[in-house]
């Protein structure tokens, strides 16, 4: 046993095989593995060419857009209109009860509503948003078109009349705020402008505070946003009577045009704006 057991004792280094030929023959394996694999592109991996040539952009960018995007053909979104995101309140003068000036033929309540009513919808045809204090023969107390148009944080305040003065004057005037901002000025300057290129028989000016020089006109006073007050002719003139009947479709396109350009000159077209809220918002603080 003992002879046996020193047999076993020279022997066993010849019969243990050394692991360092078959780790060796592993290592050998694996590489040639990964080489083949990369040489034929079976594997991501490039570790045998030190300087690999990058792909050309297109062929990488171009592949998974095509593998994976659909071709698709855009609609073409609709051109917004120019009074998109823009509120207006348009506010018919007296009403019901009131039936402001007069004379045997004609009402100022109604004439003032017919052109408010016009007016909107050549604001409406334009994308403008607009709010009435009335569409009827109807009373509204003025602090109450002053809310209506304040909830609405409507962007402008346009309210509508005609003018008395027992026969001896005639034409049109605009009335603003002693303390009208920029903006507000600038609405009513371009409005007279407009309704001068239409045709007026007098251009009375764009004033300030109101015709019995007592402040301002309630309207002008409690409104938040730029506001003004037409007073579209005189309502015993007939020519005056003539060009406002006339002249109705017209002066209203020439008053939304004056929204439009106002509005452009101080917060810049209304289409390339998201957020309309917040320049409502801004303006509402004028
Ligand atoms: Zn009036």
């Amino acid at each position: 046993m003992s002879s046996n057991y020193g047999k076993r004792a020279v022997k066993t280094p010849t019969r243990r095989k050394s692991p360092v030929p078959v780790l060796l023959l592993i290592v050998v394996l694996l590489v040639g593995t990964v080489a083949a694999g990369s040489r034929f592109g079976l594997l991501p991996l490039n570790l045998f060419h030190r300087n690999p040539s990058p792909a050309p952009a297109a062929e990488i960018s171009a592949e998974p857009a095509e593998a994976s995007a659909p071709v698709v053909v855009a609609e073409p979104e609709p051109e917004p209109l120019p009074g998109e995101g823009i509120i207006v309140c348009i506010d018919p003068g007296h009403g019901g009860k009131d039936p402001g000036c007069n004379t045997e033929e004609r009402l100022e309540k109604d004439d003032v509503l017919k052109l408010a009513l016009c007016m909107r919808e050549k604001m409406e045809a334009q994308g403008i948003t607009v709010v009435m204090t009335r569409e009827d023969d109807t009373f509204i107390k003025l602090m109450d078109r002053c809310e209506i148009a304040n909830k609405a944080h409507a962007n402008y305040y346009i309210s509508v009349h005609r003018n008395t003065a027992g026969g001896v004057a005639y034409g049109n005037e605009i009335w603003k705020s002693y303390n009208a901002t920029e903006e507000a000025s600038s609405l009513a300057d371009s409005i007279m402008a407009g309704l001068n290129q239409v045709g007026i028989q007098r251009d009375r000016g764009v004033q300030e505070g109101s015709q019995d020089h007592n402040g301002d006109y309630a309207v002008l006073r409690a409104t938040n946003m730029p506001s003004v007050l037409l007073e579209m002719g005189f309502i015993e003139n007939k020519k005056d009577n003539k060009l406002f009947d006339k002249n109705m479709d017209a002066y209203s396109e020439s008053i939304t045009q004056a929204v439009l350009d106002t509005w452009q000159e101080f917060h810049g077209d209304p289409a390339d704006s998201g957020d309309s809220s917040a320049e409502a918002a801004a303006s509402a603080a004028n």
